[in-house]
C-alpha cells in the first residue's frame, strides 16, 4: 500500500492539503464542504429509504463534512478508513474498547499520554483485560513480552512529555509475526511527518486538538485503519454513539490546508529555540529527536518526514523550587496543557512513569510547544526567563 512513500510523497502531501482534499466539490462547486448539519435524513420515497446504499442514513453516522475530514485523513495516513472521534482520548478509548475482550494480554509502552495510561489502568484493567507496560527503549526485544493472549502493542513515537522515539518498523514487524495488532499514536508528528500505516502498524491514532485543527478552537480525534480490524472498531463506535459536530470537523479540515506550511515553520522555529537553549547552563537535558545528539536521533531520521514543534526541557535541580519565577514572567508562553496550535506554551510535564525512575522524582520536566511566533522573539523572552530564574536560585543559595 505504502510503497516508497518517504519524501517523494510527503512533497505530494502540500498539494494534497492545499485545496486538493476530497470534498472540496460537492454539489454546488466550492473548494470547500459547506458545514453539512442534520440528524434527519430524508428519502424520496419508500424504496430508497430501504435501499442499503443509501450514503447517509442518519445524521449519528456522519455527514458530508465529516466524511470529507475522514476521506482527507485516510489519504494522508495511506490507510483504508478512517473514525472521527469528538476528542483524541476518545479516539484511543475507542480503538482499544473495540478492539480488546476479557481475558486479553495488552501491551502499553510505558511513556504513553498520561490519560491514555489512565485508561488502560481504570476501565481496561477493571474489564478483564491484562496491561502491561514495557520501556520505550525495548524495540525488537518487545517480543519477549507477547504471550499467547496477546491482542495489541500500543506505542507513541516520540512519547509526547519526554519524546522518546520507538522503532515502529522492528515492532510492528515482529508483532505481525505473532499475529498481534500495532497501534501508534500519531499525535506529536501528525500524518504529514509520519505514516505508522507504511511502516507497519494497523492503526494510527491522532489527537486533531494538536497540530491538525492548528488553531486551538476545537477538540476532536480520529483513527485511521490499515487492515480490516477498521470494520470492528467502526462498528463499536457506532453501537457507542459516538459522532462529531460538523462544525468541528469542518475546523479540523481547514486547519489540514495549512498543516504543512505551519508545521515547516514550527519545525525550523523549534530547532532554532531548541538549539540555543541547549547553550543555556541551567538548562541538563533537551528531549527533541530533531537535534543530532538526541538518543531517538537516528530513528527519527529513518522514519519521520520532519519534527513538529513540541519538546521538553529537564533544568537544573536547583530550578524546580523556583519555577514560578520561569513561567509567570514570559511574555510569548501561555501557561496551558496542549500544543500544537499557533501560538506558543509552556506547561511542567510529571509524567508518572518517569517519577518512578530513580532520582526522576524532584526532576519534572518543561515541555514547550514552539508556535508561529518570530522565533528570535521566543527566544530572548526564554533567555530573559532562564536569566531570572538563574539569579533567584543565586539569591536563595547565597
Ligand atoms: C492531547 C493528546 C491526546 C488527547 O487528545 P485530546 O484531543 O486532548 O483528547 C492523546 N495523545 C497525545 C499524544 C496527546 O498529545
Amino acid at each position: 500500500m505504502c510503497a516508497s512513500w518517504k519524501r517523494r510523497e510527503g512533497v505530494q502531501d502540500q498539494t494534497l492539503i492545499a485545496g486538493k482534499l476530497p470534498g472540496s466539490s460537492g454539489a454546488v462547486s466550492s473548494v470547500n464542504p459547506p458545514v453539512h448539519r442534520f440528524s434527519t435524513t430524508l428519502y424520496k420515497s419508500l424504496d430508497e429509504l430501504w435501499q442499503p446504499s443509501a450514503p447517509y442514513i442518519y445524521g449519528r453516522r456522519g455527514s458530508p463534512t465529516s466524511r470529507a475530514l475522514e476521506e482527507a485523513l485516510s489519504k494522508l495516513e495511506q490507510g483504508d478508513k478512517t473514525c472521527l472521534y469528538p476528542s483524541g482520548l476518545s479516539a484511543i478509548s475507542g480503538v482499544l474498547q473495540g478492539l480488546m475482550r476479557p481475558g486479553d494480554h495488552f501491551l502499553m509502552v510505558d511513556c504513553a499520554y498520561g490519560l491514555t495510561r489512565q485508561f488502560a489502568e481504570k476501565s481496561l484493567k477493571p474489564n478483564g483485560i491484562e496491561v502491561q507496560y514495557f520501556s520505550p527503549t525495548r524495540n525488537t526485544d518487545v517480543a519477549s513480552f507477547f504471550r499467547k493472549n496477546t491482542r495489541a502493542v500500543y506505542l507513541e513515537s516520540p512519547a509526547s512529555q519526554t519524546f522518546q522515539v520507538q522503532d515502529i518498523p522492528a515492532i510492528a514487524k515482529v508483532a505481525k509475526e505473532h499475529g498481534i495488532l500495532v497501534i501508534v499514536d500519531n499525535t506529536w508528528a501528525t500524518s504529514y511527518f509520519l505514516k505508522p500505516l507504511c511502516l507497519g502498524a494497523d492503526v494510527s491514532v491522532q489527537s486533531l486538538t494538536k497540530y491538525v485543527a492548528g488553531h486551538s478552537d476545537v477538540m476532536l480525534g480520529s483513527a485511521t485503519f490499515a487492515s480490516s480490524v477498521g470494520d470492528k472498531i467502526a462498528q463499536h463506535r457506532e453501537l457507542t454513539g459516538i459522532c462529531v459536530a460538523p462544525d468541528d470537523a469542518y475546523l479540523a479540515l481547514r486547519g489540514l490546508r495549512t498543516l504543512a506550511v505551519r508545521l515547516e515553520r514550527h519545525q525550523s522555529s523549534a530547532i532554532k529555540v531548541a538549539t540555543q537553549l541547549s547553550g543555556s547552563p541551567i538548562v541538563d537535558t533537551i528531549f527533541y529527536p530533531a537535534l543530532p545528539d538526541d538518543p531517538g536521533h537516528a530513528l527519527w531520521s529513518r522514519d519521520f518526514l520532519g519534527a513538529s514543534g513540541t519538546f521538553s526541557i529537564a533544568l537544573n535541580e536547583a530550578a524546580q523550587p523556583h519555577l514560578g519565577h520561569l513561567f509567570d514572567t514570559l511574555e510569548f508562553f501561555g501557561i496551558g496543557y496542549s500544543y500544537g496550535g499557533f501560538e506558543s506554551l509552556i506547561a511542567p510535564m510529571s509524567p508518572n512513569w518517569l517519577m518512578g525512575k530513580s532520582g526522576a522524582k524532584t526532576r519534572p520536566v518543561v515541555r514547550l510547544h514552539i508556535g508561529l511566533e518570530q522565533p528570535d522573539d521566543l527566544i530572548r523572552d526564554l533567555f530573559r526567563g532562564l536569566d531570572r530564574l538563574t539569579a533567584v536560585i543565586q539569591k536563595s543559595q547565597s
